[in-house]
């Protein structure tokens, strides 16, 4: 058992508000969204940073984004536009070590980001 806060809500300890479920990934809304539409994308399997991720686990990284996507198109985001960013170390601000794809959209987005 270890106390990472998304692998808690991979096993059910703490209850996000859900937005998709797969035998490999769940997907939940941001608790402080950043967008009128901020939802992350996490693998349930335990992987600290994108540093991590070994080269057998391109599909694992494809599936996040197709599931980021297909989340996109339901909820009509896929004309005015979305924005998916994973943040790696602590230097590019993450701040939950267990890998996620945030899903942004529902506003103008600018860049750079900050
Ligand atoms: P990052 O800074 O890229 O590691 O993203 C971590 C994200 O997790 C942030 O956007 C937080 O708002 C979000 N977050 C932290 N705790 C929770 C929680 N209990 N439920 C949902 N999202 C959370
Ligand atoms: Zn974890």
């Amino acid at each position: 058992m270890n106390d990472c806060l998304f692998c808690k809500m991979v096993r059910g300890e703490i209850q996000p508000r859900m937005v998709m479920e797969t035998d490999e990934l769940i997907a939940f809304h941001d608790i402080n969204p950043q967008a009128p539409t901020h939802i992350l994308v996490v693998p349930r399997r335990h992987i600290a940073t994108l540093n991590e991720v070994g080269d057998a686990d391109g599909p694992l990284l494809g599936k996040l984004m197709l599931a980021a996507r297909h989340i996109a198109q339901d909820r009509k985001l896929a004309e005015s536009g979305y924005r998916l960013v994973m943040n790696c170390n602590r230097g590019a601000g993450q701040t939950v070590f267990h890998i996620h794809l945030h899903l942004l959209g529902g506003r103008l987005m600018t860049w750079p980001p900050g």
